[in-house]
């Protein structure tokens, strides 16, 4: 019985680890095929996942209302629309609600009311797989299979040629780290292989992201400091990864959003702000406050 139950206890602790940061959501939904938290009855229409299928891809909140649970309400009427291709940044401090917006838009959960649309539809009405294969994920903490290196990246798009594994590797800038090891990609990785820096998983996740080449990109930057260079690495892929895709960034760093083509500003619940850096900076309001706390924070 121990042999069984250990498999599912497993299973159900990477399960609330997925669910409580906003992880590996493709993982998961691999591991559990069906989501229990959101209805699947109306979900017909097709949505191209791939970018060089169908560009990127336009999201809209329009008054979006959302609690986890019945009694605690966490969004209160979110709108906000990021046009086809453009980067959007989200900031505020923790609790505010950031990644649960990215977890609306992976469809997670359903929203209390309102709507969370893609490409001007209501993601209920999309077939559930279609919208999964056009969001790619970026987490902050990347959960590795224990597997190589090479299937690893490979899981952004099974049955994809080693010459396409090797590309996104390159351009995620861990190539040359991958061979350097004695296996080289054929190196076991994951909790019973070799273990992976924070910088190091993140890479893997950005090649992955490369493989899929979704629509729709959410990046959770790690909130955790990487050395300056290996970030200075790591941000160069992200900006790879990005272009041309409409990205949702989970911002921790003001400095990493600077050039957004839009902010939100969350605030308990609400976005408080939104628009250009330098729109927020003339406003003079929250989000200049947060710039003048970090900027003397990085002078010290
Ligand atoms: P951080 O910057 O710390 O990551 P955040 O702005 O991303 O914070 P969210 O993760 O969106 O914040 O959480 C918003 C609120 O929702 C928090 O008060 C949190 O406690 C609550 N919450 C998050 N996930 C769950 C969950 N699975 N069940 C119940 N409440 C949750």
């Amino acid at each position: 019985l121990m042999q069984l139950y250990q498999p599912l206890n497993f299973l159900g602790s990477v399960y609330s680890n997925l669910r409580k940061s906003i992880v590996d959501l493709e993982n998961m939904f691999s591991l559990l095929s069906q989501d229990p938290e959101v209805d699947n009855h109306k979900d017909t229409k097709h949505l191209p996942a791939n970018l060089s299928e169908a560009g990127p891809a336009k999201i809209e909140f329009q008054d979006v209302y959302f609690g986890y649970d019945i009694e605690r309400e966490i969004l209160h009427g979110v709108s906000f629309a990021a046009e086809p291709g453009s980067q959007v940044a989200i900031v505020g401090p923790t609790g505010a609600g950031k990644s649960t917006i990215s977890r609306l838009l992976f469809r997670f959960y359903d929203v209390n009311s309102g709507s969370v649309k893609i490409d001007g539809q209501d993601i209920r009405d999309y077939i559930q797989s279609n919208l999964r294969a056009a969001i790619g994920v970026v987490p902050q903490d990347t959960v590795l299979f224990n597997d190589t290196i090479e299937y690893n990246i490979a899981y952004g798009r099974l049955g994809c040629s080693k010459e396409e594994i090797e590309h996104a590797a390159k351009l995620a800038q861990i190539h040359d780290f991958i061979q350097s090891l004695p296996d080289g990609y054929q190196t076991y990785v994951g909790e019973r292989g070799l273990k992976l820096s924070g910088g190091e998983k993140q890479r893997i996740a950005i090649a992955r992201a490369i493989l899929k080449n979704p629509r729709i990109l959410i990046l959770d930057e790690a909130t955790s400091a990487l050395d300056s260079r290996t970030e200075q690495e790591i941000q160069q892929a992200l900006d790879r990864v990005a272009k041309g895709r409409t990205v949702v960034t989970i911002a921790h760093r003001l400095s990493t959003i600077v050039h957004s083509d839009l902010i939100l500003v969350m605030i308990d619940g609400k976005v408080r702000e939104q628009g250009t850096h330098e729109f927020l900076l003339a406003k003079n309001g929250f989000y200049a406050s947060m710039w003048a706390i970090q900027a003397k924070q990085s002078d010290e």
